[in-house]
């Protein structure tokens, strides 16, 4: 557990009270959860794994920004074991924690964790990935999912100027991978990317030679790299020949990162034989520097400072018997209820752009050298 900096409570607390009144639909407070009248307690954080640098960012912005705000932390990981973050949850409420913050491993299994955090007078707000199948979540902070997807789709049509007349009959050779099944933000990533990639693949400009072309054939358990590699080692082998692979939309930077050593593997990156565009998500320092050597070629940058600021500004709000901004409240229903969200803007990165990232002070320039 982290120790609150008291200095600067005073001050985010006063931002937090004006941000709160800004523009954007309003949703239900947390009327059900009895203000508390005050700062202080422990806000639980479950994150999901520490294996991808994002998370680990997530919930260290978190428990420092909470901190800020008056409240002490209770950040764990999961390990990407559903199991262990149940456990974790439960701990949590057994804990008296005042609010959970949940980035779920499987976002359907929470159902009877979260129903013992409603007995508990215990607020919930999903982070970053749906959690599904239950009345308790109060509000959600993410980024706009299927932008993603549009983002990563759109940057390979551009790339191959699919938008430009064609000679007659040319065409080019993708391969599709989709995020974790059990995910939530998977469809909405993959949905996103195949309204831009459909006509493409409908008119034939855009060819599947493996003819996976469905995301349950395209998913990859856990966003696992490896898991990733395998696959496209064996669509490699199965389906290019002479052919080539001309483009990979891959919906996470792990996964690039997985697929660029399975296409390095079988001769692309060397000379004659250049690696195809493969897309990404969330700008890890890998996969940045990767796409300055000219390897990996786009990300999607998703600013996590920002998201945990959201969720912070959401989560004080519930506490303190306020509403909190929101600006959806109609795409992300779980099954149960259109949970009220509050969706980031998230921003393509190639090779062109990698400086907005310093700028941001995401990275220094140190780091991407
Ligand atoms: C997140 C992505 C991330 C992926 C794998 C998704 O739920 O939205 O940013 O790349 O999980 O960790």
């Amino acid at each position: 557990m982290r120790v609150p900096r008291i200095t600067a409570a005073a001050a985010l607390a006063a931002l937090l009270a004006v941000s709160v009144t800004a523009c954007g639909q309003e949703a239900r407070g947390g009327s059900r959860y009895k203000p508390a009248g005050g700062k202080g307690g422990v806000i639980g954080l479950a994150m999901p794994t520490k294996a991808s640098e994002r998370w680990i960012a997530d919930g260290e912005n978190m428990a420092e920004q909470f901190e800020k705000a008056g409240y002490e932390t209770d950040l764990q990981y999961g390990d990407d074991k559903v199991e262990n973050q149940i456990a974790q949850i439960e701990n949590m409420i057994t804990k008296g924690r005042r609010l959970l913050v949940v980035a779920a491993i499987d976002g359907s299994a929470l159902t009877e964790v979260l129903q013992r955090a409603e007995d508990a007078g215990i607020p919930v707000i999903s982070y970053d990935r749906l959690i599904m199948g239950s009345e308790h979540v109060d509000y959600y902070a993410s980024f706009d999912n299927e932008r993603v997807g549009e983002l990563e789709a759109r940057y390979i049509v551009d790339r191959l100027k699919l938008g430009e007349p064609a000679a007659k009959g040319a065409s080019y050779n993708i391969e599709l991978f989709a995020g974790s099944p059990d995910d939530n933000n998977t469809t909405y990533f993959w949905n996103g990317a195949m309204k831009v990639l459909k006509p493409y693949l409908d008119s034939g400009r855009l060819v599947v030679r493996s003819k996976q072309t469905r995301m349950n054939q395209a998913t990859t358990l856990r966003w696992d790299g490896g898991t990733a590699q395998k696959r496209m080692d064996d669509l490699i082998s199965k389906n290019y020949g002479e052919e080539r692979v001309d483009a990979v939309l891959s919906p996470y930077d792990g996964i690039s990162i997985g697929v660029i050593s399975a296409l390095k593997s079988a001769g692309y990156g060397s000379k004659g034989r250049p690696l195809p565009i493969v897309t990404g998500q969330d700008a890890e320092l890998a996969s940045v520097k990767s796409i300055l050597r000219g390897e990996q070629t786009q990300t999607v940058f998703k600013d996590t400072r920002k998201l945990a600021a959201q969720a912070v500004k959401m989560g004080d709000a519930v506490l303190n018997g306020r509403t909190p901004e929101v600006n959806n409240t109609r795409d992300y229903h779980n099954g149960k209820k259109a949970v009220p969200a509050y969706l980031l803007d998230p921003v393509s990165i190639d090779r062109s752009n990698t400086d907005l990232l310093v700028r941001e002070g995401y990275f220094t320039a140190g780091q991407l050298r």
